[in-house]
């Protein structure tokens, strides 16, 4: 007998077909997108304009000239200074599932290429390892990036992805807030400049350090910038926060970020406020 198919096996099919990776349904908009039209407008959603994560690899892609990346320091690995476990597992184990995962040390890479043939130094976060957090690593390469720029004389540039301070890794992961603000002071020293290139999401520690200490603040449309996140902030005040609280067009209004950039225009604004900014 002919049985019509019910509604969730079609959800099923929809999954079958999303995990087959055609397409998949805009998590903003809800309309169905090809993955292939998604990948070719640079992870924006084509209805929407909705800003996709970008992976580190994908962020040198679209940014700088092709094959001028030449990664530094990309052996640093964390350690476990607590000895910490939680609901069952270790830091250890998530650091190297991470690590397995995402074949990096942790979740931020730093390294050297150009942008329409001028030199830059390029730091990354990546938000798919452990949330983009903030712990003795990433404080490290952001660090070591200030001291690159500043031995090679050429602009910082840093694209930040993350859920704040990496809790796991307790006090030594707060400390990297006032070493990379500090390391900041050095690069000014220097007359050397520092843009910083806001995604979605950044949020805690990478917020209340080095994401807002930019000479030239960007940021992709749409991304959530803040310190605690709006759920928190509601539960803590008791009271409705207003639309669109702690996007990146709020920060615009609010003073917090100076331009907000869409993607396919990023490597050409960055190149030419660099460029305002100095002369290399
Ligand atoms: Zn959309």
């Amino acid at each position: 007998m002919f049985k019509r198919k019910s509604k969730k096996v079609s959800e099923q099919d929809k999954k079958k077909d999303d995990i087959k990776g055609l397409w998949k349904k805009c998590e903003k908009c809800a309309n169905v997108i090809y993955n292939q039209e998604l990948e070719q407008n640079l992870r924006v959603c084509p209805a929407c304009g909705y800003h996709y994560q970008l992976n580190p690899y994908e962020r040198i892609q679209i940014l700088l000239d092709p094959d001028s990346f030449k990664e530094q320091d990309e052996n640093i690995s964390p350690v476990d200074p607590l000895n910490f476990s939680y609901s069952g597992t270790t830091y250890k184990a998530k650091l190297k599932e991470s690590q397995i995962n995402y074949n990096s040390k942790d979740a931020m890479i730093i390294g050297k290429g150009k942008i329409f043939g001028k030199s830059i130094e390029l730091g990354i976060m990546d938000f798919r390892f452990l949330g983009g957090s903030m712990g003795s690593v990433v404080g490290e390469k952001f660090v070591r990036g200030v001291m690159y720029a500043i031995k090679y004389k050429i602009p910082y540039v840093v694209i930040s992805a993350s859920g704040g301070a990496r809790m796991q890794e307790g006090m030594v992961s707060l400390m990297q807030m006032a070493k990379t603000s500090a390391a900041l002071n050095l690069l000014s020293d220097h007359n050397i400049p520092y843009v910083v290139i806001l995604t979605h999401p950044t949020t805690g520690g990478v917020t209340a350090s080095f994401a807002m200490l930019g000479d030239i603040i960007i940021a992709e449309p749409s991304a959530l910038i803040g310190f605690a996140g709006p759920r928190v902030i509601e539960q803590t005040i008791k009271q409705k926060l207003p639309p669109g609280f702690q996007s990146s067009e709020f920060q615009l209004d609010h003073g917090f970020v100076d331009i907000i950039v869409e993607r396919k225009n990023l490597k050409e604004t960055l190149f030419k406020v660099l460029n305002y900014l100095y002369d290399w």
